[in-house]
């Protein structure tokens, strides 16, 4: 009897971490840092409750740090096994790892020099170094590729088209398969393709972060003209907080065309982080993995103009000519978006731009649900800038996109696990499921285990 343990993205969109014991082998898939309330983040530094020495390998659906982020740690804590994942994943872990390592290296230094952390010293969760360590234990597939795990068991990785290299792990044994979705991506978004079809499950673990919800059907590029134009004509800028990877390619993409067909003015598009920069580079590096050709991939990138430097990116903050101003991270919850946030957030003529999910505590869905402050570097900064939320740029399917991917499913799973959602939304797809499609679904809580006939 295999078991499944929920370790994480239970109840919440972060920490994603599953646990699958065959018996002989334990196989963790995904292995992602807490982000958001402060109750989960204190679970980052918490024993993980798992043996870290009986742990054969780990599984890696994509590089976003709420899946991959803890991988730094477990390293630390002994293990020494291997982790699979595509290749572009591998890349991007190669980008997202070491600088969430520095960001918690630099949050750590700053809380000690203003001491504004109740720990005397505040430590970094790890450090830059922790990570380029940990990304010696990577080793990459292709997608479609099978890999044998041992003890009878083999994954291979499926197309999620949520952000570059993102998969479906599908693991096999004795002609039994569970699925796990990972983070599912849109049906028609302009840069990545569709997910997979899958065909059928024993298992299935489907993530549920907008399970409660629809996308806009309003166009991207309609809502981001009219924010633009008025902003500009104010006078103002325009922040706008971005997931480095996938998210500030798309609205590249989007500005570009927005620049192509003059309907926007021709004013200083800035990409102010270095790890989009990078991450430019990587979807650049793997052009069968996205829709955008070569010259299109470098005529979006040389939309923006990229400040590098930590002086250029003050300078845009002192320069205040109206821009654009693309930044990381995208729920404000550290690096240099910050900065601008704390010049442009006080200003009524500038706007801020969200551009996706804000996991509850973080900065980005306080400003979202109307906070008229915001605590940045210590100190209370009004929010007096107009704030939005593009949530058609998500890079997770909605719930109707969720039930339509599931459809192509020629009978139903066992058992569906729903996961990788706040309460509501696990619970509304729950639900859907159920009503819509006629499957048997679970809802699971923080370290439940499930027996698994696999
Ligand atoms: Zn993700």
């Amino acid at each position: 009897m295999t078991k499944l343990a929920f370790l994480g993205a239970v109840g919440t969109v972060t920490g994603s971490k599953y646990l699958l014991n065959t018996g002989k082998r334990r196989i963790l898939v995904d292995c992602g840092l807490y982000q958001g309330f402060k109750q989960l983040r204190l679970r980052n530094w918490a024993t993980l409750p798992l043996d870290i020495n009986s742990l054969d390998a780990v599984v890696l659906t994509h590089a976003h740090i709420d899946h991959a982020g803890y991988l730094p740690l477990l390293m630390r804590h002994g293990f020494k096994g291997p982790v699979y994942c595509t290749r572009a994943t591998r890349d991007l872990c190669g980008i997202m790892l070491p600088d969430a390592g520095h960001l918690e290296e630099r949050a750590a230094e700053d809380a000690n020099r203003h001491h504004y952390s109740k720990h005397d010293p505040a430590l970094p969760l790890f450090t830059e170094e922790d990570a380029r360590k940990a990304l010696r234990q990577f080793r990459a597939l292709d997608f479609a590729e099978e890999l044998a795990l041992g003890d009878g068991a083999k994954v291979t990785f499926r197309y999620a088209g949520h952000i570059l290299g993102a998969a479906m792990a599908e693991i096999e044994r004795q002609d039994r398969r569970i699925l796990f979705s990972g983070d599912l991506g849109r049906p028609n978004d302009p840069i990545m393709r569709p997910p997979e079809v899958i065909e059928w499950a024993d298992y299935l673990v489907v993530e549920s972060t907008y399970g409660n919800r629809k996308h806009p059907r309003s166009d991207a590029q309609d809502v981001l003209a009219e924010i633009i134009n008025t902003t500009a004509h104010k006078g103002g800028s325009v922040v706008v907080p971005s997931f480095t990877v996938g998210r500030a390619q798309l609205l590249l993409y989007h500005l570009y065309h927005l620049k192509m067909a003059k309907r926007i003015p021709d004013l200083p598009i800035f990409l102010d982080s270095p790890m989009a920069m990078d991450a430019g580079e990587v979807f650049r590096s793997h052009p069968k993995d996205h829709r955008l050709t070569v010259s299109e991939a470098r005529a979006v990138c040389a939309v923006a103009k990229q400040t590098p430097t930590i002086e250029e990116s003050k300078e845009i903050d002192r320069n205040r000519v109206p821009s654009v101003i693309v930044s990381a991270s995208g729920m404000a919850t550290g690096g240099r978006v910050l900065h601008h946030l704390r010049a442009f957030a006080p200003d009524p003529r500038s706007s801020i731009l969200f551009t996706g999910f804000q996991a509850g505590g973080t900065r980005g869905a306080a400003m979202v649900a109307g906070a008229q402050s915001v605590r940045i570097f210590g100190e209370d900064i009004p929010v007096r800038a107009r704030v939005a939320n593009l949530e058609m740029l998500s890079a997770h399917a909605d719930a109707d996109e969720i039930l339509n991917w599931l459809r192509h499913f020629d009978r139903a799973p066992r058992q569906t696990f729903i996961t990788h959602g706040e309460p509501e939304a696990a619970d509304a797809l729950r639900k859907r499921i159920e009503r819509e499609l006629r499957w048997s679904c679970t809802v699971p809580a923080y370290r439940d285990e499930a027996e698994l006939e696999l």
